[in-house]
């Protein structure tokens, strides 16, 4: 399982700062661990406040140049980065699979859904379209520019090390921002490799800079100095209502994409293999790791028990074990709190008279690994219908009449992620537009792409990347009156 490269510089343990790979002042460093061995890869930097404000400051003083360059250059440099991720995407996928745990065939998949966001930002780039108003006054004559919005601030979560980085940068740097990017503390050797590609790719020097350190040193600088104008963070609710609120001092304009509680529903009429399918694919990618996870799945009555065998007979298949290994599927959690909430929250649906169908248990491996997991039996009041597990757990309720599971699945402070199944076109729009979810899979499981906007309703966040919509988040609006014409 030892980390072998093709391209063993991209494996960086120093902060990239105006152009230049440093360490922290005080030298300090943090671990950064295997999550499926326990071995520690490697020590990365654990900057301050004062490493992260000369950071903010390089990008402040690159912000003139990039800005001003044409929508063409900076589209090239960013086809150029696209390119080396490709290039270099079996490195990346298995500096993701050491760091983060994931199965190497889905940090594969990561990297080139990383790799798509920076490609279609650079088409992107060239289409920050104005507009022009007919004049309310015979001499005056109006129009709308859209500029970028200045030095942007991007903390990123550890689940995915490689796509919330591009989906949130590469956007930024297409409108002409520069970035200060602050990676997850668990994962921050991917976010060291896309830099050194960034280098490669001739970003100028303090348009991308990234810092590796303790959470809220970085993150009180991030949002406290006024150079900053926008910060996106991804990452759970709690975390996200507390950088808004820092962020308030300086009237920051903000990105959010928070916690989800996805509901998965299955009406009788649904084509059952396929919503098997589709169940599998949304709850135990990444290990149920991913805050577009279904976390409760509400089936209708008539279909429950044999929805639950089949589901579970699958789940018994699933291959567990460390991601680098031929054919593992389901890798460990990222630490031993996601561990803990996970059987916290089977304990208390077995408390409250849930059953498991398959799984439940830590696995034999020992570690951060746990058995995929089917429980039956649950009800609204379970602990793991409520919260987000963020593990491979299904839990399965029982619901009647359609507007029982409508109100079953909005009853949330959550809005991110929803699927249903049905074979009735009338009932995909109804429950489609009734749904309070920022996005919604009908009849299928997996619902991200870059070219569309994804983000939020509720608490689940504020703002929506990718799509051409992804580039509204980075840019002003400027309204010129002419006057005396
Ligand atoms: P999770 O529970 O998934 O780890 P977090 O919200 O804790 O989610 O982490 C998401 C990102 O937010 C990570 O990069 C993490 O380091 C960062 N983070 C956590 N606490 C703070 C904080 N007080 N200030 C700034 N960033 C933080």
């Amino acid at each position: 399982h030892k980390l072998c490269l093709a391209q063993p510089d991209l494996l960086h343990t120093q902060c990239l700062i105006d152009g230049q790979w440093v360490g922290a002042d005080s030298s300090r460093t943090l671990p950064v661990t295997n999550p499926a061995t326990g071995e520690i890869l490697a020590e990365v930097p654990a900057l301050g406040a004062a490493e992260t404000a000369r950071a903010i400051a390089a990008a402040g003083r690159a912000w003139t140049g990039w800005r001003s360059a044409t929508a063409r250059k900076r589209a090239m440099v960013l086809r150029r980065w696209y390119e080396l991720i490709l290039n270099q995407s079996e490195d990346l996928a298995r500096i993701l699979t050491a760091e983060q745990g994931k199965p190497l065939a889905e940090a594969r998949n990561e990297i080139v859904y990383a790799a798509g966001f920076v490609e279609w930002f650079a088409e992107e780039a060239r289409r920050a379209y104005g507009e022009t108003i007919p004049s309310p006054v015979p001499d005056k004559r109006l129009l709308v520019i859209r500029q970028p919005i200045g030095v942007c601030a991007a903390i990123t979560p550890w689940n995915f090390p490689a796509a919330m980085v591009t989906r949130k940068i590469a956007p930024a740097l297409a409108a002409g921002c520069t970035v200060v990017v602050k990676p997850a503390e668990q994962t921050p050797l991917t976010a060291l490799a896309l830099a050194e590609l960034a280098v490669q790719a001739n970003f100028p020097p303090g348009v991308v800079n990234v810092v590796t350190g303790e959470p809220a040193a970085i993150g009180d600088e991030l949002t406290a100095n006024p150079l900053v104008r926008k910060l996106s963070f991804t990452g759970s609710t709690e975390v996200g209502r507390l950088l808004m609120a820092r962020c308030a001092a300086t009237v920051k304009k903000v990105s959010l994409e928070l916690g989800g509680n996805a509901p998965f529903i299955v009406f009788e009429d649904a084509d059952l293999e396929a919503a098997v399918e589709g169940a599998l694919l949304s709850k135990y990618r990444n290990t149920g790791q991913t805050c577009v996870c279904a976390n409760r799945f509400l089936i209708q009555e008539s279909i429950y028990d044999v929805f639950a065998e089949r589901l579970a007979a699958k789940v018994r298949t699933l291959k567990v074990g460390n991601g680098l290994d031929e054919g593992v599927v389901q890798g460990p959690l990222i630490d031993g709190l996601a561990l803990a909430k996970v059987e916290r929250h089977i304990a208390d649906a077995l408390d409250k008279g849930a059953r498991v169908l398959a799984g439940g248990e830590r696995h034999p491996l020992g570690g951060w690994f746990f058995q995929p997991t089917v429980l039956v039996e649950v009800t609204p009041e379970m602990l793991c219908t409520r919260e987000e597990t963020f593990g491979p757990v299904a839990p399965l309720l029982r619901f009647g009449s359609e507007e029982e599971a409508l109100a079953i699945a909005n009853a949330t402070e959550y809005g991110l992620a929803a699927y249903f199944y049905t074979r009735d076109l009338a009932r995909a729009f109804r429950i489609g537009e009734a749904l309070e979810y920022g996005m919604v899979g009908v009849n299928t499981g997996m619902l991200s792409y870059e070219v569309a906007p994804f983000g939020g309703l509720k608490q689940s966040g504020i703002g929506r990347e990718g799509s051409h919509h992804g580039m509204d988040e980075y840019l002003e609006l400027k309204y010129l009156c002419l006057g005396g014409m």
